[in-house]
């Protein structure tokens, strides 16, 4: 069923001469291959070299032709992981001559986004590295609609969060490993290779300890509606402050546990007075989750991927994140980053267990579920004397694994108060007032008129018009900054005015030539853009 590509007809003779004929037609957006995404015509893919194939005509094109440098290191990152050498796209040449001697094309009638998933198995990165930049790059190339086909060429399987990625499109998305039943040599009429990464938010640590990533370019306004259109897919409606208050505790059932979360459930339900439900992966339905978090007052997890279900959360909501022992909540910031994202309206709490006597270590078990055992007693005894774990690069740091996977008996008195701090009422969605902000425009007219005052003092009497866009907002409070340059100097005199004109006399010198900057400031921290230079001699 998944196999049935020729749901449009296509006349076979005509696209195998235009193959030939033509060759492959690649056009590239992005300046290196991190911020590269490639569309191309008549891409081919050998499925027994596992190779994509470029073929050359007199009426190929490839831009940027890059020569060598497109092996330096790639052409383009196939996931949304920044330069990360497993996830390189490269194809190799052939003259479209060639064709006459490989096995007969294969094509592939569908618009195709062709991309690697990052890691399938976990939650966080399914959100983050594949449904949410997918989702966007979709958004970009008007004919990667939802008759568009993905193709995921990383070499997993289907994974356990397969039915998520499903809902991107309406066409059945294809692994490599099903590539091979279609045919030796697949050729893509109409194909966008790599993914954008404009929304992504947090850097997993491959070079650097993990952090928020530096130039983030996503506010909550695009996480909604990305969330808005998985919940429109999952059927499954917002209903707007109707029905009872709650809070979620989001528990994880095989390790890193709460080992008193009835207890737990029971202190939230009495300190805010709200009903407290528990939801888990393994017991509960995305959909059933998805549903819960998305009308929750609160969402209460411990450190882990689960937490990325925050994006369904409505606005004025909190978040708390619980961290085990010796690990510092501000070394693991990829659920904060999210909640605090601009425009997301989450309230984010972080509390870490400081008691050594409330954790629960297993040094036995395999290294990749946070035993020690393997390592040299000296090793092991440091890492069960620190009291923290230093930061570390990805993604085996046996010291990190050890603590991560502690279970947890947490210290409700300590939690409570550390929620208390920031909620002082009850929790979630506020009437919120429409807390869009809005950039003011440039000043428009400035003028400016110099009068001297005998040999040493003079006056500079500047006026501006308000910016354009103003007049059809409300805002709050209008301020305008100028800034007073003398020519050539590097050093400016600021002032904040309420109003359209002022004359500035102090530190004015005849016979001078001042630069005069003058920008406006909606509610003390939108600051809109500086109008031209004014040149104003004395
Ligand atoms: N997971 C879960 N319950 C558990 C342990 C893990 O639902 O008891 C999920 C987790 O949310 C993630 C995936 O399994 O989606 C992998 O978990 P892992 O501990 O490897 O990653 P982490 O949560 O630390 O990112």
């Amino acid at each position: 069923q998944s196999q049935e590509l020729s749901e449009v007809q296509i006349d076979y003779h005509a696209a195998l001469q235009a193959l030939v004929e033509n060759g492959t037609r690649m056009v590239c957006t992005g300046r290196m291959h991190t911020d590269r995404i490639c569309r191309f015509e008549s891409l081919c893919y050998s499925t027994e070299a596992e190779e994509f194939v470029y073929f050359h005509s007199n009426s190929s094109v490839m831009l940027p032709n890059l020569g060598s440098r497109r092996f330096q290191p790639a052409l383009l990152d196939l996931s949304s992981v920044e330069d990360h050498n497993t996830q390189y796209f490269n194809f190799v040449e052939l003259p479209a001559a060639a064709l006459k001697f490989m096995p007969k094309p294969v094509f592939v009638p569908d618009v195709a986004l062709i991309a690697n998933r990052f890691n399938p198995d976990n939650l966080m990165h399914v959100f983050h590295d594949d449904l949410l930049p997918i989702y966007y790059t979709m958004q970009q190339f008007s004919d990667l609609d939802l008759e568009a086909r993905l193709f995921f060429m990383e070499g997993w399987s289907e994974g356990v969060h397969f039915d998520l990625y499903k809902l991107l499109s309406n066409k059945q998305p294809l692994l490599r490993e099903e590539l091979k039943t279609l045919g030796r040599l697949l050729c893509f009429t109409k194909s966008y290779v790599g993914l954008s990464k404009i929304t992504t938010w947090y850097q997993y640590g491959f070079v650097q300890p993990q952090g928020p990533k530096a130039n983030i370019l996503v506010s909550g306004n695009e996480i909604r509606q990305f969330t808005k259109f998985m919940m429109q897919k999952l059927n499954i409606s917002l209903e707007e402050g109707s029905g009872e208050e709650y809070i979620v505790v989001f528990s994880r059932t095989i390790n890193r546990l709460i080992l008193n979360e009835a207890e737990l459930i029971l202190a939230l339900a009495q300190e805010f007075q709200m009903k407290t439900i528990s939801v888990s992966l393994e017991e509960h339905s995305f959909s059933d989750i998805v549903r819960l978090i998305s009308n929750a007052s609160m969402l209460l997890s411990m450190h882990g991927a689960q937490l990325v279900m925050s994006l369904f959360l409505p606005r004025g909501a909190t978040v708390v994140e619980l961290f085990p022992y010796a690990i510092n909540p501000e070394h693991y910031t990829p659920y904060k980053t999210l909640a605090t994202l601009p425009g997301m309206d989450l309230q984010y709490i972080a509390w870490q267990n400081t008691d050594r006597e409330d954790t629960v270590t297993y040094p036995d078990r395999p290294w990749d579920q946070g035993g020690i055992a393997h390592l040299d007693k000296a090793e092991q005894e440091r890492i069960i004397k620190s009291t923290e774990v230093p930061r570390h690069l990805c993604c085996r740091n046996p010291e990190w694994l050890f603590r991560a996977y502690q279970d947890t008996k947490v210290n409700i008195p300590s939690l409570i108060h550390t929620i208390r701090q920031t909620v002082k009422s009850k929790p979630g969605p506020k009437k919120q007032k429409w807390s869009g902000s809005l950039y003011p425009g440039k000043v428009r007219d400035a003028k400016c008129q110099a009068s001297v005052q005998g040999t040493s003092e003079a006056k500079l009497a500047v006026s501006w018009q308000i910016p354009w866009n103003l007049r059809y907002l409300k805002v709050r409070e209008v301020k305008y900054e100028v800034w007073i340059q003398e020519q050539g100097e590097n050093t400016y005199m600021p002032y904040i005015l309420s109003h359209q004109n002022h004359t500035f006399s102090e530190n004015i010198k005849p016979f001078t030539i001042y630069l005069v900057w003058i920008r406006c400031i909606f509610n003390k921290n939108l600051l809109g853009p500086f109008a031209n230079v004014l040149l104003c001699s004395t």
